[in-house]
């Protein structure tokens, strides 16, 4: 896609003026900028976009949805390839596949994935045994133990009461869920979890670590602060986790099905090195310098004496994430140079030099009034002069 800037510095020679864009509608030299906390201005033309990822298709109690493109497969329903057993030293899983689902075999143990991973978005879908046997905790147990060591619950709670912080949904024996939104014992329920692990450093808390769940859409954990990993019957105790750590599913005696299991890594937080949020100051700087570093590099490839402007813009903007003596003395210069060469131009060739001033006169206000160029930068100064003397800024 052509840059808005980039267009509006071609567009007095290459397009008509209905094509321009408006110097407000341009996203350079535009929203606030980079700050101690922030690396990216407001919204910024330069802050990576989303990738783009396929969005796949929602369950119904029949049938399994169909995963996002980017989404890691844990289990499509053919085989545990991607499981072992949770005892016996990590031997071939020996739950029971069928018809597009794992079945819970009881006393042969918990399962876990030979795949390890952090922070994600998981997706799971349960179904308790249609056939209902023994109450509270008996009834239709199983968990989701996130790296192994969090459990969230699983449970029939159709018509079957049991302390609130072992509901389904609940992170067990930490938080009850806000709701019980289950279906019936036999029908698939679906949960889908976000997670972020706890961040320590040096013995300190940086971040508790957080799960947020819904059950059949409904939500039953929001962003739940963790308390360590869970356990039955004592307080948990708040500490560090792993980077990763394997997707746990529980034996607990009872037939519980599983169907379509996947995950999406997310992201680092900004406290592990992620750009997005807020920063550390030192972070933030950090970033800045390597954004301006990148402008920088983009310039030197715009190099055109017919057309110097844009150029000069991209140096400028580079000034807006980090000062650069030899950057800012280049734009200043372009920028002199420019006004000298406006002001040279004969007056017949001024009006198609119009929305190209008025554009710099946008930018040399925006770099002013973010103190990016010092008070009483002469270039601005000049430019302002020649849009009042042409008129330029009446209608
Ligand atoms: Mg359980």
């Amino acid at each position: 896609m052509l840059r808005p800037m980039k267009l509006g510095f071609l567009a007095a020679t290459l397009l008509p003026a209905t094509l321009l864009p408006s110097a407000g509608s341009a996203q350079v030299f535009y929203g606030d900028p980079p700050d101690a906390y922030h690396p990216w201005a407001i919204h910024d033309q330069n802050r990576p976009k989303p990738k783009l990822v396929t969005p796949g298709t929602f369950s119904s109690v029949e049938k399994a949805g169909v995963p996002p493109s980017d989404a890691i497969i844990l289990f499509d329903g053919s085989d545990l390839s991607k499981w072992k057993s949770g005892k016996d030293g990590g031997g071939p899983a020996k739950w029971i596949v069928r018809d597009g689902y794992m079945e819970a075999n009881p006393g042969t143990g918990d399962i876990m994935t030979t795949e390890e991973f952090g922070d994600c978005q998981l997706h799971v879908e349960w179904a308790a045994p249609s056939k209902v046997e023994g109450s509270s905790q008996g009834r239709g147990n199983s968990g989701v133990f996130l790296m192994g060591i969090c459990e969230l619950q699983v449970l029939d709670n159709y018509d079957n009461p049991t302390y609130a912080d072992g509901y389904a949904g609940s992170v067990y024996g930490v938080n009850p869920p806000m709701a019980n939104a289950l279906r019936p014992p036999g029908q698939f329920q679906v949960y889908d979890i976000v997670f972020r692990r706890p961040i320590f450093r040096d013995g300190k808390m940086l971040d508790p670590g957080y799960v947020t769940a819904f059950i059949n859409g409904v939500l039953v954990q929001d962003a739940t602060p963790l308390e360590g990993p869970t356990g039955h019957m004592r307080r948990t105790t708040p500490g560090p986790f792993p980077a990763k750590g394997p997707l746990k599913l529980q034996d607990h005696g009872n037939t519980t099905r599983f169907r379509n299991i996947w995950y999406r890594p997310l992201p680092p937080r900004s406290i592990e090195g992620g750009t997005d949020g807020v920063l550390t100051t030192e972070a933030a700087m950090a970033k800045r310098q390597e954004i301006a570093a990148s402008i920088r590099e983009d310039a030197a490839k715009l190099t055109n004496p017919s057309n110097p402007v844009p150029q000069m813009l991209r140096l400028f903007e580079s000034l807006i994430y980090a000062d650069n003596h030899a950057a800012r003395q280049q734009a200043e210069k372009m920028a002199a140079d420019y006004t000298t060469a406006l002001k040279q131009l004969p007056e017949d060739r001024l009006p198609g030099k119009k929305d190209e001033v008025k554009r710099l006169q946008s930018v040399f206000d925006y770099l002013s009034r973010n103190k990016i160029v010092p008070a009483g930068f002469a270039p601005k100064s000049e430019i302002d002069a020649m849009v009042k003397q042409q008129r330029w800024d009446k209608k």
